[in-house]
This record gives structure tokens, sequence and C-alpha cells, in this order.
């Protein structure tokens, strides 16, 4: 089965090696290991060298860490690494974070996707964007730029928005929270297979079964997306792992 999971934190992992081996026991071909900040980019970048043809590195500044980065430095680590990583992310803006009330505050989330975001033009890279709370601003700044395309992560903003990520031709991606979010089972339900990724975004809690995910944990992604849209998992292991590999341009598994 061809299976590929386009979003795990590696750096959360308590066991990055051990779970990169589980996930290859569990029959997954390849994961995307995102960057959060400059530290957790070059961490993936590592983790690429350390197990090449499987994990497939981001360089990215997460807008949870907007405030700790200098936009200036972030541009120009992602611009002088650009060449080794199959995509720049996790970018984007969170407008739920406290911290993110003030306008300026969004003023500067805004100005460090902006910033990623030519770099990502610049070396023709997609790019994997995070959008909680800012689903219209994500899509607008994103909107027009010439990437050679784009996954909304964990997508489970309004329907009207999806709508237009879908007519800009951009991909979403499913989360275990198909499991029990009934906003990203509509998304989800919403989305054709042909326009989806799946990920876990390891290592981030399952609360069904009270534990930390890991990309093995792609299974329950897919199982949860074929229950919804009524297909058989291979298809959706089939279908989404060649969109993965269409949008990263990643060798086949
Ligand atoms: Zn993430």
């Amino acid at each position: 089965m061809r299976l590929i999971d386009s979003h795990v934190h590696l750096d959360g992992l308590r066991d990055a090696d051990g779970a990169i081996a589980r996930a290859r026991d569990a029959g997954v071909g390849g994961v995307v290991a995102v960057g959060g900040n400059l530290e957790t980019s070059s961490g993936a970048l590592d983790a690429a060298i350390r197990h090449p043809g499987y994990v497939f590195p981001g360089i990215g500044v997460h807008p949870a860490d907007a405030l700790k980065v200098d936009v200036g430095e972030a541009v120009a680590f992602a611009d002088s690494h650009a060449s080794e990583a199959v995509v720049i992310g996790e970018i984007g803006l969170d407008y739920a974070y406290g911290f993110a009330k003030p306008s300026d505050v969004r003023e500067r989330m805004r100005a460090l996707y902006s910033g990623l975001l030519d770099v990502a033009e610049a070396h023709s890279l997609p790019v994997s964007v995070h959008s909680r709370s800012a689903y219209g601003d994500a899509l607008k700044l994103l909107r027009g730029r010439d990437v050679p395309g784009a996954v909304f992560h964990w997508f489970d903003g309004p329907l009207h928005v999806l709508r237009e990520v879908l007519d800009a031709g951009y991909y979403v991606s499913a989360t275990p929270a198909a499991i029990y979010s009934r906003g990203h089972m509509a998304v989800v339900s919403e989305t054709p297979l042909e326009r989806m990724l799946v990920e876990t975004d390891s290592p981030v809690y399952l609360r069904h079964e009270a534990r930390d995910s890991e990309p093995s944990d792609v299974r329950l992604t897919v199982r949860a997306v074929a229950e919804l849209k009524g297909v058989e998992t291979e298809e959706v292991a089939q279908v989404s792992a060649r969109n993965a590999e269409h949008l990263f341009r990643l060798p086949p598994v």
C-alpha cells in the first residue's frame, strides 16, 4: 500500500528514530517532516540525511513562534537551506492564540508568512499552510503567489473558504481529527479525494486514544477518511500518496 504522512513534527516525538522504524513497519512509505522554527527546521533537514528517501524535510516557522524569531533572519535561513527541502512549511497565520489579539501581532504574523512565501516563490517550492482562525487571510496572502502548489494542513475552516481553497487548486490535508471533530469531518466530506493529503501532525495528542500520535497513526486518518467517504482504505492511501508525491515532487513510494 502506498501511504505518506504529509505533516509530522519529528522534533516533538520522544523517540523520533523509533517512531520512523514503527512507521516503516506499519507500511508508511514516507513522511514529510515540517519545521516549526529555525532549530526544528534544521532538525528536519538532519533527519532527512539520516533517513534518505523516507523523511522529506520542510523549512518553516509556525505562527506560534512569530514573536520569537526575527523575520529577516527566518527568511535568510529558509533561503539559504531551501535547496535541501521539499516544502516551505509549516508557515501561516493563527489568530486563535491569546497573544495574537493585538493587530500589530497579527501584522507581524502576516509579515513572517509573506516573507516565507517569498522564499517559496524564489525557489519554486510548495508550501504547507497553517490557517487556524485566519482562513481567509491565509488564502488571500497565498493567492496569486507563483508557488508550485500548497496544502492547507488540518483545515477545519468554514466550507465557503474551503471551496475557494479548492477552486484555487490547492490541496487540503486530513488528520485523525476526522474521527472526532465535526468541523474537520465536514471538510473531509466536502473535499474530493483527488485534492486530499493525509497526515498525523504528530505528536498531536490523540484524544480518543489518550496518547500522543506518531507517523504510523496516519492509518487512523486513512480509516476515518475512508469511512466518511464510503470508499476503501486502500483507495484513500493510494490517491493521497499520489497527491503528496505530486505536490512535494517525491519519488514514487
Ligand atoms: Zn503542524
